[in-house]
């Protein structure tokens, strides 16, 4: 098979854990025969630099003319002075609109092999398996107006939570497509006791449940959400939700493994290429020094693997190579622990590449 893969390393560590993802690919395409063409493309701080915008339209068409998109991370402190439009972060909310990303979809899994990491109770968190989706390009992020004002010597602010409901519609109904393939429930997230926006999210979970009798739906407010999350991540399998509380509950979610470091995450699209990343931001505090994991970009390249190009087999290996290290004891410094002497980012690439 010949694909061809946009690249975007980013910033901060985001460039280290990309040139893992590519150590892998070339052992994938090594094992199985495949072809992978990769095209380099510049965005967030790095790009602010060189062009003077977090997202070149040159970037915006090289991904556009791929198959799928790799995205390090963006940001750091060097650009955190910035006024807000040409922010690095701009570049990450610009490129989910321009490519119609729809659905982010996070898998949390919990590591038996690297329990002690988490800083939940292995009872708690043992077992647990779910994946978040958040709808990502509407919502209280993109609403207009979002502005302040100054009239009469009194300030003001107003945010606006905006959604058609085909918006919600083609999220909620992507999620309960995931669940048939998974263990057939759905959380919908809400806070309909109060918001308009949720009641409506609400009744559209009802009407695309009924297209999907073999799927649990269940009504979850987001505040019960939050504890639920923690006290008992078990009873999840997919939770899907709106842009804010998905950014939140992704987040938290999160912590159940115990590092942002291994968890991979995909951006639906609705039309182009779909993208990934790792949860994890640039990481500046250890950027530069090829310490960072580079499990959840390498778990990123499974994601892509599977669900653009339809590569199971390629997936599940990648996949097992990583179960394979961290059972043999692997670590880099976020999931060592204490007296382990940790590997480098590329050391633990290379690792899991043998391990393929
Ligand atoms: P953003 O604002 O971009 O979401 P953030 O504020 O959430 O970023 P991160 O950059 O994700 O922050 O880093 C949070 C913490 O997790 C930092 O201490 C960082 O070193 C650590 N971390 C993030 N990614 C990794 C990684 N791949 N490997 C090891 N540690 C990581
Ligand atoms: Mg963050």
């Amino acid at each position: 098979m010949e694909k061809k893969i946009a690249i975007l390393p980013g910033d901060g560590v985001g460039k280290e854990v990309s040139r893992g993802a590519v150590t892998i690919l070339q052992a994938v395409s090594e094992r199985f025969g495949h072809t992978f063409q990769y095209v380099y493309g510049k965005i967030g701080g790095t790009a602010i630099d060189e062009y003077g915008t977090p997202l070149p339209e040159h970037t915006l068409d090289l991904c556009k003319g791929s198959d799928a998109v790799l995205l390090g991370a963006v940001g750091g402190p060097k650009w955190d002075q910035l006024p807000g439009h040409i922010r690095p972060e701009k570049g990450l909310l610009k490129i989910r609109k321009e490519l119609e990303l729809y659905a982010n979809v996070r898998p949390v899994q919990y590591y038996r092999s690297i329990s002690g990491i988490s800083p939940l109770r292995k009872e708690v968190v043992e077992g647990a398996d779910m994946v978040v989706v958040r709808e990502l390009t509407g919502g209280l992020y993109f609403g207009k107006p979002s502005e302040r004002t100054f009239q009469e010597g009194k300030a003001s602010v107003v945010d606006t939570l905006f959604y058609q409901k085909n918006e919600m519609e083609r999220v909620i109904r992507y999620a309960f497509e995931l669940a048939t393939t998974r263990s057939g429930k759905v959380t919908s997230v809400d806070k309909a006791n109060v918001l308009e926006s949720s009641r409506m999210w609400r009744e559209t979970a009802e009407e695309i449940a009924s297209e999907f009798p073999d799927v649990k739906l269940e009504h979850m407010l987001v505040d019960n959400a939050a504890m639920q999350l923690i006290k008992n991540p078990r009873q999840f399998d997919v939770i899907v939700t709106e842009n804010l509380f998905g950014d939140i509950l992704s987040d938290e979610a999160s912590v159940l493994t115990g590092s942002l470091g291994m968890l991979p995450s995909a951006s639906v699209s609705a039309q182009g290429p779909n993208l990934y990343e790792p949860i994890h931001g640039s990481a500046p505090d250890i950027a530069g020094r090829n310490a960072a994991n580079p499990i959840a970009m390498i778990l990123s390249v499974a994601m892509m693997l599977r669900m653009s190009f339809g590569l199971v087999e390629e997936a599940e290996a990648v996949e097992n190579a990583v179960k394979q290290v961290l059972e043999a004891g692997s670590r880099t410094s976020d999931i060592a622990s204490t007296g382990v002497f940790p590997l480098t980012t590329e050391q633990m690439a290379e690792e899991i590449k043998a391990a393929l």
